[in-house]
């Protein structure tokens, strides 16, 4: 028998202690006596099979991640679990060959207003994407600018094929509408699905097909436009008030900021949960039991989220089908790509397998090595019956289309990812601001909750613990 130490800190009644500070009680955990107090005894070589804690959170994507912060803020010991090799969940880069590859294409909006208290900006080294986009239809490209921010572009683009005048006046009145209203007013507005909104507010089918489909429906994976209209409004309230950006470190670079603020010994990677029991503790795939005095946070996807808590959960509508993209990478000579600017490329063709693609280089310099480009195109759906080089190769002839054979076509492959669930599927009927106690003790939080953002995760995570410390008086009810 060898003695196994838990370098982890032990919660029961004997450890804890309140105290009033600043007219909030919060909780104090009393430093272990001995390590030898928190041994276990077990067989050599096998893992320890205890351990017990504060609050346990189940996945370190953004929303648990969230959720570790707003309870290292109330200084409650807890452990953030999650089965992957890393923190993020389905905000992660992977470094090949120098480049940086954000696995799937992603931006962060700075305007985001939980994202703005909890992140530093700054730290991020932010890389701002052109206000606008260039959008290919009827064989060329189009420019539509933001107004406020590139006037002059904006002003030459007034009379293009991608909408007509009136169009562009109505961006203008959406953006007043959006931004005279709180978030709260627009998560839980009346809704209907976006298309019906542009249809209502009177664009033309011109500016929906080639601008919206691809631009919006790049943001949601939904070409269709079937989001909700709750959705549309606050994406479209955070484009009006901050910029499209890239952390020069890869769009990782954000949970990985948030992870670094948390005590090191309280992220467990690896650890893949595989079952919940009755009182607020999980059983890892190891075979280890983590049981915790004041709750337990699930974090994960919805649909790891229904497996885990079947028969604890309501029954669900029936689940419609998650949003899903590909994101392929090509690597060129800065001489074999077309522009320096920081664009998005939209599709507004209504033709073809692409949506969306940029330059990342030309965004932040960083993704690549020095001396070479990185190309990001972006699909939607996930092509399950298509090979990956059918694929790649249907993408280069379609690119070779906008942008000619002779600059596309030494493009050299790096990866692509399928990303089979994006996000969930949020068309109407919505609810944006579900309440994440599942009973006491138990808590959920995710994008599923919220919204399909970063934002959306990050104020669900906040939201879990807030439920969970109004549970046990920590904080005003
Ligand atoms: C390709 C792509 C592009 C996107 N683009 C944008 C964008 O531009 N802007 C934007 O705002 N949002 C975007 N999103 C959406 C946004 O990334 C998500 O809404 C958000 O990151 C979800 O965070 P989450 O914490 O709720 O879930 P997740 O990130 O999925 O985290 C769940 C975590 O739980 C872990 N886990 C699962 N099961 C278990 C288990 N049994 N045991 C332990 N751990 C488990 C997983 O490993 C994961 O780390 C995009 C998403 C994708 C995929």
């Amino acid at each position: 028998m060898v003695l196994l130490t838990l370098n982890l800190p032990l919660l029961n009644p004997s450890l804890l202690s309140l105290s009033h500070q600043h007219h909030r009680r919060r909780l104090i955990l009393k430093p272990p006596k001995s390590s030898s107090q928190l041994s276990l005894h077990s067989p050599p070589s096998e893992p320890p099979l205890f351990k017990k804690t504060g609050v346990i959170v189940v996945g370190a994507g953004l929303a648990g991640l969230a959720a570790a912060t707003r309870l290292a803020s109330e200084n409650i010991p807890f452990l953030l679990l999650d089965a992957s090799d890393a923190v993020g969940g389905r905000v992660r880069t992977d470094a090949v060959d120098g480049f940086l590859l954000d696995r799937g294409f992603q931006i962060f909006i700075t305007a985001y207003p939980e994202a703005q208290k909890l992140l530093d900006y700054d730290a991020l080294d932010l890389r701002k994407f052109y206000s606008g986009a260039r959008i290919y239809y009827g064989g060329r490209f189009h420019t539509v600018a933001d107004p406020i921010r590139h006037f002059s572009d904006a002003l030459q683009t007034l009379t293009n094929p991608i909408g007509t005048v009136l169009d562009k006046f109505l961006i203008a009145l959406t953006r007043i509408r959006v931004l005279i209203r709180s978030d709260g007013e627009i998560l839980s507005a009346d809704e209907i699905s976006t298309v019906e909104l542009l249809r209502k507010i009177g664009f033309s089918e011109a500016i929906v097909d080639r601008f919206f489909r691809p631009f919006f429906g790049g943001i949601f994976f939904d070409r269709e436009l079937e989001t909700t209209s709750r959705l549309f409004d606050f994406v479209f309230k955070c484009l009006a008030l901050g910029d499209n950006t890239l952390p020069a470190k890869g769009i990782s670079a954000i949970p990985e900021q948030l992870a670094a603020k948390l005590p090191s010994d309280s992220i467990l990677l690896n650890s893949r949960v595989v079952s919940v029991g009755d009182s607020a503790s999980v059983r890892l795939q190891s075979g280890e039991l983590i049981t915790s005095e004041l709750g337990l946070i699930i974090a994960v996807e919805e649909p790891e989220a229904i497996k885990l808590l079947a028969g604890k959960l309501e029954p669900r509508p029936v689940q419609k089908p998650a949003r899903s993209t590909v994101c392929l990478y090509f690597s060129a000579e800065p001489s074999q790509i077309p522009v320096i600017d920081p664009v998005l490329f939209l599709n507004g063709s209504g033709k073809g397998i692409v949506n969306n693609m940029f330059f990342a280089t030309n965004v932040a310099p960083s993704y690549g090595p020095s001396g070479r480009a990185l190309v990001s195109v972006s699909l939607i759906g996930l092509f399950e019956d298509v090979k990956d080089e059918d694929l790649t190769a249907e993408v280069v002839r379609e690119l070779s289309g906008w942008f000619g054979e002779k600059m596309v076509g030494p493009w050299r492959h790096l990866k692509t990812y399928r990303v089979g669930f994006a996000q969930p599927n949020q068309s109407p009927p919505t609810d944006l601001m579900k309440n994440p106690r599942l009973g006491p003790g138990l808590y959920l939080c995710g994008d599923y909750q919220t919204s399909a953002t970063f934002d959306g995760a990050l104020v669900s995570g906040r939201k879990a613990v807030e439920a969970l410390l109004r549970d046990r008086a920590l904080i005003p009810v």
